[in-house]
């Protein structure tokens, strides 16, 4: 389906247009998903086995985009998703984490007020190195939870939308009480932190309007110990993907599409399913023929795509505090710290720390060695004749041009039905993506399920054209019968 970029009679001779049809022999129809991360491996994998001729074509020299597995510690560590957000059967994913036998270790139950984490395992410090009593962390805990619910009643008197870090100033205001002081304040920053982290975004950024309306799942959040790329390489198996196929134009006519790569290599298809992030979209990088519509270009244009990156240090041995994560609390959000330790799930010597929002886009403007040593400070509050890395790795998902981003969140003022804009087709494009997904935006399952929704919203338009029911097979989200438990531990 490809062709070089040569004179227009050798162009005409090397495009592959989709075989013309016969009234009695029909081929099956042909779909071009752009993008292999999870969303576009999984809508190439379901249309695959719906018979659909799948090609994928992927900028990268690998797949996985915001799954990125790297293996040059001699063991597996993600620079992007690592968390199984919702550690049980009604996750999409768990059927096939389950059949694989990926181990996941549990670091929180239900509705924990610190997200993908619970009070069972932690160790905070103060700057100054001394250990935060846990007595003082759970009250203060509680007290964000007030704080929070207090939000709540805000949304619901106040038309206008506004930032939660305003919401929360209102509520302080009217019950200054919750307004903490010294240790038990940076505490408070310190949740404020983790949520930050959460959203990928600073709290004076996040709407107020939009900020629970994800859905979270049961089952807690569960490490995936041995990294997440085994499951995008089940999926990817037996599909024509093409590494290094940066898309650069998307044309769309009656018949079909035509995508433009880099180095001018046309494909043609039937319909293409665009699976990018909306950090590219919003980039522009990639140019669609017609324009889109404009209702798709202002959503594009107005849902949020937040930042958070990951640092990831390597030691000789863990000479750390055994507990699931470490934390420094400090005056505002900004300064306070958070480290995951690997080690407790995983036996490998090594802390991940993550920072978000504005302190992870400063970060990205240093060099690796500055951004690895800027991590090991913030060790050093902690562990304070701590020992240097052996090795490091450190992420920049705002500045890769494959992300440029880290997930979708929603901004300030801009109204929540707009991701479902993301999401609807235009004539034979269809979107997927974490950031179309209404219920499990920036998560893995998220982008997981839009990539087979789009799939079988591609497989429906070609059965209302032909009305040839035999030809395509029904997507198969999973066959039940193959289904395994999850090996869920937590020590
Ligand atoms: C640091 C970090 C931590 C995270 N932690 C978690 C977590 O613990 N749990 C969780 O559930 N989620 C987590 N997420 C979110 C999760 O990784 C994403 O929601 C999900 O992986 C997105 O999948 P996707 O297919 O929508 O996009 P992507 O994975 O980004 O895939 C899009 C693909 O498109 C490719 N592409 C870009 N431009 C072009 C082009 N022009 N032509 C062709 N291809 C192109 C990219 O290279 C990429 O492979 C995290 C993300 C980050 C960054």
């Amino acid at each position: 389906m490809e062709s070089g970029a040569k004179s227009n009679s050798e162009l005409r001779s090397e495009i592959c247009y989709p075989k013309p049809q016969t009234q009695q022999v029909r081929s099956s129809p042909s779909v071009i998903v752009i993008g292999g991360g999870m969303a576009g491996v999984a809508a190439a994998r379901a249309l695959h086995d719906a018979s659909f001729q799948v090609t994928l074509l992927e900028s990268r020299d690998r797949l996985g985009g915001r799954i990125h597995t790297d293996y040059s510690f001699g063991f597996p560590v993600d620079l992007g998703a690592s968390w199984l957000h919702g550690a049980c059967d009604e996750n999409p994913l768990a059927p096939l984490i389950g059949r694989l036998g990926l181990p996941l270790y549990r670091t929180s139950e239900d509705n924990s007020v610190l997200y993908d984490h619970d009070l069972e395992s932690y160790a905070l410090f103060d700057t100054d190195g001394s250990q935060v009593p846990p007595e003082l962390v759970t009250k203060v805990g509680i007290t964000f939870e007030t704080i929070l619910k207090e939000t709540e009643t805000i949304r619901e008197e106040e038309s206008e939308d506004m930032s939660i870090l305003r919401a929360i100033s209102i509520v302080f205001e009217r019950r200054p009480e919750l307004r903490l002081e010294g240790l038990a304040h940076k505490v408070l920053q310190w949740y404020l932190c983790r949520m930050e982290g959460w959203f990928s975004a600073d709290a004076n950024t996040i709407s107020l309007k939009g900020w629970d309306q994800e859905e979270l799942l049961p089952g807690g959040h569960g490490l995936m110990v041995r990294g997440y790329l085994p499951v995008i390489h089940t999926l990817a198996k037996g599909i024509d993907i093409r590494l290094g196929h940066r898309v650069t134009k998307v044309s769309r006519h009656y018949t079909g599409v035509k995508i433009t790569v880099e180095n001018g290599k046309t494909f043609k298809a039937d319909a293409a399913i665009v699976a990018v992030p909306l950090g590219v979209l919003k980039a522009n990088v990639m140019k669609f023929e017609p324009k889109l519509p404009d209702w798709k270009e202002a959503a594009i244009a107005d849902v949020g795509v937040g930042l958070e990156n990951k640092i990831i240090l390597h030691f000789e041995t863990a000479f750390w505090p055994n507990v699931e994560f470490l934390g420094v609390v400090a005056d505002t959000s900004q300064n306070c710290s958070y480290f995951l330790n690997l080690h407790k799930a995983t036996s490998h010597p090594v802390l991940v720390y993550m920072p978000s929002g504005k302190l992870a886009r400063d970060i990205e403007k240093m060099s690796d060695q500055e951004a690895a040593n800027f991590a090991f400070m913030q060790l050093k509050k902690v562990v304070p004749d701590a020992p240097a890395p052996i090795q490091f790795l450190v992420s920049r998902w705002g500045s890769d041009v494959n992300s440029l981003g880290s997930y979708s969140y929603n901004i300030v003022g801009k109204p929540h039905h707009l991701v479902e804009r993301l999401r609807i087709p235009v004539d034979n494009l269809f979107f997927a993506g974490e950031a179309t997904s209404i219920n499990y935006p920036g998560s893995v399952h998220g982008a997981y399920s839009t990539g087979l929704m789009a799939a079988e919203d591609c497989r429906m338009r070609f059965l209302e054209r032909y009305g040839d029911v035999d030809l395509l097979q029904a997507i198969m989200v999973e066959e039940a019968p193959l289904s395994a438990p999850l090996l869920i531990s937590r020590m």
